[in-house]
């Protein structure tokens, strides 16, 4: 397929990336393609960023069939610009679209757009330390009807962002609260997909939570209330008495992060053992009782590694490793940095050259 760019006349000042927020600052132009019932994806472009225009009546502003993902490009030290495993995130995009009933990006298609978004964009993928261009691909219904069915168009759009690190902490430990009342998914639901509404439905319990000074809710499962599920935007690992745990994604009420994959198999390259298993609160509680629970952190594209300083459950504090970074934790973190930023050599071939 041919992707049309339009380059943007007015470039924009680029931010400085010192302390830069997350998800602020957007690049000078987007990818746009259009899906009609009965002609299928068409219409691929380049154009300038800029505002979308839709009638009030368009079908994901009331019945939110909206799908999207989120990976990044980075600068390597020679200059180049490199993803990390952007076939995951296409794939997992195709299965969100599935359970939402959105029709399929063919795969070769999506990750053309991607390359070539990134190589219009080149100069916005920043090359100061732990910094990246963050890339969001999403898709919504852009019939405008009401009425709850199955829309017959969409738009895919992907912008970008540069980035630095995801908390204003940095690489810090951060506190985080099990969330013992709301759920974020339930058997059969969507937990495993990268869906808007999964988000709108978590707002009012993490909202809580930032008030109460954590920076995220650990979820526990939609059916018992008993077993450790996600952090609010990444997953979740512990160290138990030197073997990693981490909630299975069998179930599919857990999002199946790009993140949590690569992590796994570090750790077993690095010869871990490593359980994908159900995990009760309980089972962490006592862990963090009688000293087994060494370390903590969650795993995400944004953050890439998380350190957990703190679990907060019922009312009582519980802290791991002294609220400081971990040993396996700056490890993982340093692994996975050094592949995606062209560091350390890429034994797992994951990384894709974009120019
Ligand atoms: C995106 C996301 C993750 C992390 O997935 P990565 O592919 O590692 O970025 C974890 N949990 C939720 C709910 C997410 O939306």
């Amino acid at each position: 397929m041919e992707i049309t760019i339009t380059r943007t006349t007015m470039p924009k000042q680029k931010p400085s990336m010192d302390g830069i927020p997350f998800g602020t600052y957007f690049s000078d132009h987007m990818f746009l393609m259009n899906y009609t019932e009965g002609i299928g994806w068409h219409d691929a472009r380049i154009v300038p960023y800029g505002p979308l225009s839709l009638e009030p009546s368009t079908m994901v502003l009331h019945y939110a069939q909206e799908i999207f993902e989120g990976l990044k490009a980075y600068r390597t030290a020679e200059g180049k610009i490199q993803l990390f495993r952007p076939n995951e995130n296409i794939r997992r995009m195709n299965r969100s679209a599935e359970k939402l009933c959105i029709p399929p990006v063919p795969e070769d298609i999506y990750l053309q757009a991607l390359k070539t978004l990134v190589e219009t964009d080149r100069d916005w993928v920043p090359s100061e330390p732990d910094t990246s261009l963050y890339i969001r691909p999403f898709i919504f219904a852009t019939d405008a009807h009401l009425g709850v069915h199955v829309a017959k168009t969409y738009l895919f759009c992907i912008i970008c962002s540069p980035v630095g690190c995801y908390y204003p902490e940095g690489l810090n430990p951060v506190k985080i609260a099990i969330e013992s009342r709301e759920v974020r998914a339930v058997r059969g639901g969507t937990g495993y997909t990268k869906c808007g509404g999964n988000y709108a439905a978590s707002l009012h319990a993490s909202d809580a939570a930032e008030r109460r000074g954590f920076s995220q809710v650990l979820w526990l499962d939609g059916v018992e209330q008993k077993y450790i599920e996600e952090v609010g935007s990444m997953n979740v690992m512990f160290k138990i008495a030197g073997k990693v745990v981490t909630p299975s994604v069998e179930k599919l009420t857990v999002l199946p992060g790009v993140t949590r994959k690569s992590v796994i198999d570090v750790l077993k390259r690095m010869n871990y053992e490593v359980e994908e298993r159900d995990i009760s609160v309980d089972e962490l509680i006592a862990a963090a009782e009688d000293g087994t629970l060494e370390e903590a952190w969650g795993t995400g594209t944004a953050a890439v590694i998380s350190p957990i300083g703190e679990i907060s459950y019922k009312d009582r504090q519980y802290t791991v490793n002294n609220f400081e970074i971990g040993e396996l934790t700056q490890k993982l973190y340093d692994t996975i940095t050094g592949i995606q930023w062209g560091k350390t050599e890429d034994p797992f071939g994951w990384v894709v050259p974009v120019c």
